[in-house]
């Protein structure tokens, strides 16, 4: 790999699911399971962990959006409660399945940008 060739974006990177240090490699093998390795660049992807945090992100944006839609349709139309169900549920589902991945590849990319690795004792 060009070492003279300036890193790409993290928060670029991670939402397309691309190596953070090549920015063209594959970061994900199926959906949120990390590859081994970047086919390009040859990053180990081994020492990645995003942990809780992208369920943390996704549990947090998608329960402001959707509690405030409800709120918001409750006050303006009171639809029946199946509608609030249907509505809910299916925004719930969609948005954290379409959110999971971007996010621990945001994750995973500022972890490896920024070094952050478990604490040790010395
Ligand atoms: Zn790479």
């Amino acid at each position: 790999m060009d070492v003279s060739r300036p890193k790409p974006p993290p928060i670029s990177a991670g939402l397309r699911g691309r190596c953070p240090r090549c920015g063209e490699g594959h970061m994900f093998d199926g959906f949120l399971t990390f590859r081994p390795s970047c086919e390009v660049c040859g990053l180990d992807y081994e020492s990645f962990n995003s942990g809780d945090g992208p369920a943390f992100f996704v549990m947090s944006i998608v329960g402001i959006l959707v509690v405030g839609l409800a709120l918001w349709m409750e006050i303006t139309y009171e639809p029946p409660i199946w509608v609030h169900a249907l509505v809910a549920g299916s925004l719930s589902i969609g948005l954290s399945l379409a959110l999971v991945r971007p996010l621990k590849g945001v994750l995973a990319a500022l972890q490896f940008t920024n070094k952050a690795e478990q604490g040790r004792f010395r």
